[in-house]
């Protein structure tokens, strides 16, 4: 149990490391993995996601604390657990954010960092299905696709928000990211392609690649300053393996923030809390947390082309099914949220502040609560919350669900934005080419401000995209410095969408497969 690298979880970031460090056959490489293999056919087909976001199967399925901006709701936060991680529940979207967000990482003491240095790493994983351009990159390990199949009311969508005088958006992974279009997707022949189906299936055969699904590392093993392993429990107990040259951290945004403060690592006041001796004090480990908090509207609708619970739909899928495994199109190559739009709620903005999901089914509550029946939704983001949470120990236990508080609507600014683009929304709902797809309105309350602001505040919740809470930069809170190594202690380093030190506007699956891009070009140098 000696490797060269141990890499700390499988997921969007995980899986690119474990490929591009056993690369050379000379290194050898560790991936541990808490989740079971992603063979559940739900992972693979497009449209299971229905079946993975609401229930544990392969899911963290974390709740948050109770969030005062949320009239005291608990907050759900789903997470992958499998390999693959969350690309292997996530939506499918592709999407990098705005070139801005970059030059603002760079901004903020990060050099090496801003958008016309990353620009090469996306285009290095990307394996474009349009062909190559300034943007967009052929032949690397994640294909990316239009959807096979997507649904009259999506292309409604699109129509009503250029109605609406948003501009057609036909790529907005390109020169710019403002306006509405279709969404390009993570799939392979209309099947998802995850991180792992991407980057770590097609290189498992290698001698040098282990590969330990059903272990969770626990513990960090330090030699002073240094990490030189993990410990880990799996079904024949706990195991330490060591790592030669680095250990690296890739559990997700809440499960490298809680290894490293198991470890002894982090704020002093938060280990002692626990009776967790201090390795290491790093202030800012848990901090920073930050997530796009999302409100939902969401229409009945008697269009049978949708997905819904009905017995016209459960006829369809078996048809559907064969159409999906001989050609990899069909109702079941859905994401769900097929189309989309970036708007400012304001003049003058320099990257929109709003993300529309436009999804083609009645999804209540992350499809916890079911109703029969057709529906579309609109999902309303804000972008760049102001809002800042935290990711601290529930106790000591390893296996104790970390304590989440992404404190969301935290600072009033961020019900203003959400307030501005669910009004945005609304107009893009009613809009006529939305007619024949749209019924009546669920969980309508008024229209007036004040009831607007009582829904958000009663409904809203995450997208799914919460980062920042391993914070990259050189100041006394930043974790890693822009290396990615933790800083104040070698042979550690944290790759995954933790280390964001803003988040950018967008979904995260394709930024966190960059940042892993990046961190291997160091690991391996
Ligand atoms: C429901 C959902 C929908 C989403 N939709 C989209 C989308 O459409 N497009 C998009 O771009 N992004 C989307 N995202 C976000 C995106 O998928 C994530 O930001 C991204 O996958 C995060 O990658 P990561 O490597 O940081 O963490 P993860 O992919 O979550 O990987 C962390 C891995 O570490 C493992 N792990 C954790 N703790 C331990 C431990 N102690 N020991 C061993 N293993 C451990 C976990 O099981 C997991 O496999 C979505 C996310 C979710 C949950």
């Amino acid at each position: 149990m000696v490797f060269d690298y141990v890499i700390v979880g499988a997921g969007s970031a995980g899986c690119v490391l474990a490929n591009r460090l056993s690369a050379d056959p000379a290194r050898s490489v560790c991936l541990i993995e808490a989740g079971p293999p992603d063979r559940s056919p739900l992972i693979h087909i497009p449209a299971g996601i229905l079946g993975l976001i609401p229930n544990r199967h392969v899911n963290w399925a974390f709740k948050t604390e109770p969030q005062p901006g949320l009239n005291g709701r608990q907050g759900y936060q789903p997470r992958g657990r499998t390999l693959g991680g969350s690309s292997s529940i996530n939506a499918m979207i592709y999407m990098r954010g705005h070139r801005g967000d970059y030059d603002e990482w760079a901004a903020l003491g990060n050099p090496g960092w801003s958008y016309d240095e990353v620009l090469p790493l996306f285009r290095r994983s990307e394996d474009q299905q349009r062909g190559a351009d300034h943007y967009h990159g052929v032949g690397g390990e994640l294909t990316v696709s239009d959807l096979a199949s997507p649904v009259a009311a999506s292309h409604a969508f699109v129509e009503s928000a250029i109605r609406h005088g948003v501009p057609a958006n036909a790529d907005f992974n390109g020169v710019r990211q403002e306006g509405a279009g279709l969404y390009q997707v993570t799939q392979r022949r209309g099947r998802r392609c995850s991180a792992a189906v991407a980057f770590l299936h097609p290189v498992l055969a290698r001698p040098n690649l282990t590969v330990l699904t059903g272990h969770r590392a626990t513990r960090l093993v330090l030699a002073g300053c240094r990490a030189t392993g993990v410990q880990v429990r799996g079904q024949r107990g706990e195991v330490e393996i060591t790592a030669r040259r680095e250990v690296v951290l890739s559990a997700g945004v809440f499960g490298s923030p809680q290894l490293l403060m198991l470890s002894g690592i982090g704020p002093r006041a938060e280990l002692a809390g626990h009776g967790i001796p201090v390795a290491h004090e790093l202030p800012g480990v848990g901090a920073n947390l930050v997530d796009h908090v999302d409100l939902a509207l969401v229409y009945r609708s008697s269009d049978p082309t949708l997905m819904g619970i009905t017995l016209r739909t459960a006829l369809r899928a078996i048809p559907g099914y064969y159409q999906w495994r001989r050609h990899g199109r069909g109702l079941l190559t859905t994401n769900f949220a097929e189309a989309g739009a970036f708007l400012c709620t304001r003049p003058g903005l320099a990257r929109p502040d709003i993300q529309l999901h436009f999804v083609n089914g009645l999804v209540d509550d992350h499809a916890r609560r079911l109703h029969y029946g057709y529906g579309i939704s609109c999902h309303v983001a804000a972008l760049r919350p102001g809002s800042r949470g935290t990711v601290r120990l529930r106790s000591a236990d390893p296996f104790e669900a970390p304590r989440i508080d992404p404190n969301f609507l935290g600072v009033e600014a961020d019900v203003e934005t959400l307030l501005a683009g669910v009004k945005m929304a609304r107009e893009i709902m009613c809009g006529a080419p939305l007619d024949r797809h749209r019924g009546a309105e669920l969980y309508a309350n008024g229209q007036s401000d004040e009831a607007l602001v009582a829904r958000i505040r009663q409904r809203a919740d995450t997208i799914y995209h919460p980062v920042g809470t391993c914070r990259m930069g050189q100041d006394e809170l930043a974790v890693v410095d822009p290396a990615l190594r933790v800083r104040g202690l070698e042979g550690l380093s944290v790759v995954d969408a933790s280390i964001m030190p803003t988040l950018v506007g967008g979904n995260t699956n394709a930024p966190t497969i960059m940042i892993a891009e990046k961190a291997a070009e160091r690991l391996v140098a």
